[in-house]
């Protein structure tokens, strides 16, 4: 494969706006006919950048259009701040407590939430407290905790793959005095099923009014459905939430770092000093464009859900079934181990998630360009022997 070409044709398709210009167009596997799309990508060129580039990444959950124009400006601004410590940083911090509405000192920031993840892990799993959630789950709360030799709890999911809200009450109740925070993700990695508002309601009615929850909503920008609300308002009733939010999915700043948390002041108290404050000039000011830009943020959640229904439906057409998802990503069970599968994918030069015991027979596709679905859809019908 020529990879050179390939970027420029992926620039070619690329744009966000672009994207939004084919979904009234045609589904994602006519663009193969067009001959936008290469479904092979072997051999490799042998420069490990290009093969980067010429993947599709289908398995992170990123946002495949990266930062807004707007977002990009005022990062761009921001690189003469690169050489100082005490630079203006846009205010970041106030910038999101209003945008949240909470006052100032119920934010923490961090670098990417997943290190708020961690901090929570760190402050409230010491002395040989446990974390109870469900598996599975954003994996990286449970392995911060192994790491820091806490115990786990985990809980089963339901058996259309919803988080047991029942069951983690009564696993709070039962364990008290050991539990150090419950983790909900919500929408739920990997599945992408939500918790609903009524039931995040039941969870905090439920447990011990003194055990922290912390609930991961780096997925919320893409949520529909009415059922489903942000637990922020928790924190102003003083309630033991944290919200841990993310400017790496809607925002497309993954590889910039950063996210933060909004929760009672008496609980960021307890974590700020955990927190390493290693958070680089450039993305302060991408995430305080990124908080006005809601229409660009708008523009990617609907190209993200037409896609997703769209490949969707083509894998139910299939006879696949496939997990309800409000997230920029779902799982389709393929009813086969999922390991040899991603590998197959692979080779063929697109990227998928990674397994998620013990939901072995169930792939994660994160949504991508339209390009990068075409070449999904094409890899689907070869990997499955499917023709037509
Ligand atoms: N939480 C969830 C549920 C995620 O899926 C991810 C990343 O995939 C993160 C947190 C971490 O994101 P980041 O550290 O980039 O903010």
């Amino acid at each position: 494969m020529d990879v050179r070409s390939s970027f420029s044709r992926r620039g070619f398709v690329g744009g966000v706006a672009t994207a939004l210009g084919y979904l009234t167009l045609r589904p994602p596997l006519e663009l193969s006919a067009r001959g936008l799309v290469m479904p092979t990508l072997a051999p490799w060129s042998g420069d490990p950048l290009a093969e980067y580039d010429a993947y599709a990444k289908l398995s992170f959950n990123e946002n495949p259009y990266g930062p807004s124009a707007s977002v990009m400006k005022a990062m761009t601004n921001a690189f003469k701040y690169g050489n100082r410590y005490n630079y203006p940083d846009g205010a970041i911090a106030d910038e999101l407590a209003k945008h949240h509405g909470v006052p100032r000192d119920n934010i923490l920031l961090g670098a990417g939430s997943s290190e708020i993840l961690d901090v929570v892990g760190r402050t409230f799993l010491e002395g040989d407290r446990k974390v109870i959630g469900v598996e599975p789950s954003f994996s990286a709360v449970y392995e911060h905790a192994t790491g820091i030799k806490a115990d786990v709890l985990r809980l089963p999911l339901l058996g259309d793959y919803r988080q047991d809200i029942a069951a983690m009450i009564s696993a709070a109740n039962r364990n008290h005095r050991d539990v150090g925070f419950v983790y909900v993700c919500n929408p739920n990695n990997p599945t992408g099923r939500i918790v609903t508002s009524a039931e995040i309601r039941q969870l905090l009615d439920g447990i011990p009014g003194d055990v922290p929850v912390l609930i991961d909503e780096a997925y919320h920008h893409f949520v529909d459905d009415p059922a489903y609300s942000t637990s922020v308002p928790y924190v102003l009733d003083g309630r033991p939430v944290i919200i841990a939010r993310t400017f790496s999915k809607i925002a497309g700043l993954a590889g910039m770092r950063l996210g933060y948390a909004v929760g009672p002041r008496y609980l960021i108290e307890r974590m700020r000093p955990h927190a390493t404050g290693s958070i680089n000039a450039i993305v302060k000011w991408g995430g305080v464009a990124a908080l006005r830009d809601t229409a660009s943020q708008a523009a990617v959640k609907t190209v993200t859900m037409e896609l997703r229904a769209r490949t969707v439906s083509e894998l139910a057409g299939l006879g696949f079934s496939v997990i309800p998802s409000e997230a920029n990503f779902f799982m389709v069970d393929i009813r086969r181990p999922v390991q040899p599968v991603i590998d197959e994918f692979k080779k063929k030069g697109v990227l998928v998630g990674r397994p998620f015991p013990p939901m072995n027979k169930h792939l994660r596709v994160s949504i991508g360009t339209p390009s990068e679905m075409a070449r999904f859809s094409v890899a689907f019908r070869e990997i499955f022997a499917i023709r037509g």
